[in-house]
């Protein structure tokens, strides 16, 4: 039987290549796990594809690899993405099905996969990175409640009432979209999107679903519909501007656990007296974002502002109804 407890790497700051990033327990060179699945990396041909990493140096999605024990990799890492494989390989609906905490368990873990990463370089006394993320308090109070509920990939966890991210489903249209694969992620609000052929899962990882009930109007208008690529682009900007401005920090308690207990519970609280939950929208803030993601099709900053009032949409019209959209039509 699994032992009900959770492992806690941070006040020592556990991070090397000689313990489990899953469990702690001690690992040797051979015991290591893809952060990008081998199936994700089969499928969308990723092996040998370039990745940058937070101190600018560049990997490839094969090489980027974490320390895991026996243990975790075939009873906990391999199951869950023999689980995904499969649901992604019937698109939307698979994917759909899914426990969304399953959902969350393996974008959590391509997540803390690349920010252990950034932790164990950091540890290396040859590096010295310019803003390094283990110095940093605030972050690594956050990461640190982030673990406690991404190990619910190895300790049977029931979240008492809540699921610790918003999951964000997306169908994109064939007609202009030409790229297969996609993966974006933002360190610190902890963001995230990964696109698998038709489908983009966008999430915020710690947010305990609020971003998800904030934009959830918007979600359910995109919802049975084909967007455009620059639509999910806006989408994307919308959610990270939203983890952006994101301004608390989910804590989670262990309940003790009982002889005879099967599951470990965890609660969960949020300060929203002494902390805002967003800090207040700022529009050139949010134009920065959206340029940023159209990047692609070239539109800057003073487009998306020429209404200061209403920024440039391509989600929705006037209405706030979903705009259909086929094909992009250069905007000059
Ligand atoms: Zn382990």
């Amino acid at each position: 039987m699994t032992e009900l407890s959770l492992y806690d790497p941070f006040p020592k700051m556990q991070f090397s290549d000689k313990h489990c990033f899953l469990c702690g327990a001690h690992t040797g060179p051979e015991n290591r796990t893809p952060v990008f699945a081998t199936w994700l990396q089969d499928r969308y041909s990723l092996r040998d594809k370039e990745l940058l990493l937070l101190d600018k140096s560049i990997t490839t999605y094969g090489e980027l690899t974490i320390p895991c024990c026996d243990t975790c990799h075939t009873e906990h890492v391999i199951p869950m993405e023999e689980e995904i494989a499969t649901a992604a390989e019937q698109g939307m609906a698979g994917l759909q099905a899914l426990d969304p905490k399953r959902l969350f368990q393996w974008i959590g873990k391509m997540y803390y996969g690349t920010l252990i990463t950034e932790l164990i370089k950091e540890a290396d006394p040859l590096i010295m990175p310019q803003n390094p993320v283990s110095e940093n308090p605030k972050m690594l109070g956050k990461f640190r409640e982030f673990f406690k509920v991404l190990q619910s990939l190895r300790v049977p966890t029931v979240f008492s009432d809540f699921l610790p991210c918003s999951l964000f489903m997306l169908e994109v249209s064939p007609t202009e979209d030409e790229l297969p694969f996609e993966y974006q992620d933002e360190l610190t609000t902890m963001a995230f999107s990964i696109k698998l052929g038709p489908v983009v899962l966008v999430c915020t990882l710690l947010d305990n679903g609020i971003i998800g009930k904030a934009l959830g109007k918007l979600h359910r208008l995109t919802q049975g519909q084909q967007l455009h690529p620059i639509q999910v682009a806006e989408f994307k900007a919308r959610v990270f501007y939203a983890a952006y401005i994101f301004n608390v920090v989910p804590e989670y308690f262990e309940r003790p656990v009982k002889s005879g207990d099967t599951e470990l519970t965890l609660d969960s609280i949020i300060d929203d007296v002494t902390n805002e939950i967003f800090n207040p929208w700022e529009m050139t803030a949010y134009a920065h974002m959206l340029e940023e993601m159209l990047k692609p099709w070239d539109i800057r900053e003073h487009e998306i502002l020429a209404d200061p009032q209403s920024p440039l949409t391509f989600l929705v019209d006037e209405q706030n109804q979903f705009q259909p959209m086929e094909r992009y039509q250069k905007m000059r």
